[in-house]
């Protein structure tokens, strides 16, 4: 049977669709995404299938929550794709459009999470995934201050936080909150966010705190709560090889505000870049003000 022969335009939109051309001649990638990291053990054992039919039995697990399936063989593209489909696996990303939404596990499973970041990413693929660009666009949740899914370096990143708020009734004066917190400030303001008053009491001071909530795991009567939960707004991030760390807009922003700034981000970087140039670079030239207006 004679090889198919892909022409440049086929070849984009091979790229478009997730297939890569590797360095090898007639072999390409498949990249696909996994929205939020969270993959059903059935359909893991759908990848398995692929890569031992298509490819050399193995996959490469990348950093952004996809999965790739190299050695996929010019005259076997069609077929893998049918089968793809019938999977229900979903295509990746490459060149300039946005990427898979990556998170951390978040509240599903992880004590610090005051989100289920995974379910949310899941929720918000459509909104995120697969947009035209001038370059690229990733997004990014994380469920504490921990940052584990790294918002910071993402052209858009979403990172919760929790305002505590104490019963002073329910307290038992044992200074733990205080001390843990002041472990927490110190690294960071110098400032305790709780001391303790002559009566053994804590006293909350929010220009201080981080809002990472170990006060609330701490103590043991929980007297400390959880009172307001929000997302602070990380825009223009970057690795690469010019990296710049992502700016804060926001704090405390409403889950339900999400989709629209995503998609008002993706709108004002289309706005405001030149063809290859990241979120990040652009807002360096344009500045945050007409941003933070644009996006909030
Ligand atoms: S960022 Fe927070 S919620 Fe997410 S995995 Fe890390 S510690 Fe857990
Ligand atoms: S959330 Fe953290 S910084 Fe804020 S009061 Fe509690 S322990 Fe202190
Ligand atoms: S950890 Fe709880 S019980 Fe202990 S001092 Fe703080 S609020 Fe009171």
């Amino acid at each position: 049977m004679a090889l198919k022969k892909y022409n440049e335009t086929e070849l984009l939109d091979l790229r478009t669709g997730g297939v890569l051309k590797q360095i090898q001649k007639d072999y390409f990638i498949l990249r696909t995404r996994i929205p939020g990291g969270h993959l059903k053990a059935e359909k893991l054992k759908k990848y398995a299938i692929l890569a031992k039919k298509y490819g050399k039995d193995y996959v490469h697990v990348s950093t952004r929550q996809g999965i790739e399936i190299p050695w996929i063989h010019i005259k076997n593209i069609n077929s893998l794709l049918k089968d793809m489909k019938k999977f229900g696996i979903l295509k990746g990303a490459c060149g300039p459009r946005s990427r898979n939404l990556i998170a951390c596990p978040g509240s599903s499973v992880c004590r610090f999470g005051f989100v289920d970041a995974e379910k949310l990413a899941m929720k918000l693929d459509k909104v995120a995934f697969g947009k035209e660009v001038p370059k690229k666009f990733k997004v990014a949740i994380t469920g504490c201050m921990n940052s584990c899914a790294k918002p910071q370096e993402n052209d858009l990143g979403f990172q919760a936080q929790g305002e505590p708020e104490v019963d002073l009734d329910a307290c038992i004066h044992c200074t733990l909150c205080a001390k843990v917190c002041e472990k927490v400030c110190a690294r960071g303001k110098g400032q305790p966010a709780i001391v303790m008053d002559k009566d053994k009491k804590p006293v909350y001071r929010k220009e201080n705190c981080y809002f990472e909530g170990d006060c609330v795991r701490v103590c043991p009567v929980s007297a400390w709560k959880t009172k307001k939960v929000g997302f602070k707004v990380y825009i223009g991030g970057k690795v690469g090889r010019f990296p710049r760390f992502g700016t804060e807009i926001a704090e405390f922003v409403e889950e339900k505000k999400i989709p629209k700034i995503i998609e008002k981000s993706v709108e004002y970087y289309k706005e405001i870049a030149n063809k290859g140039e990241r979120f990040g670079e652009a807002l360096d030239r344009t500045g945050l003000k007409k941003a933070k207006d644009k996006i909030l």
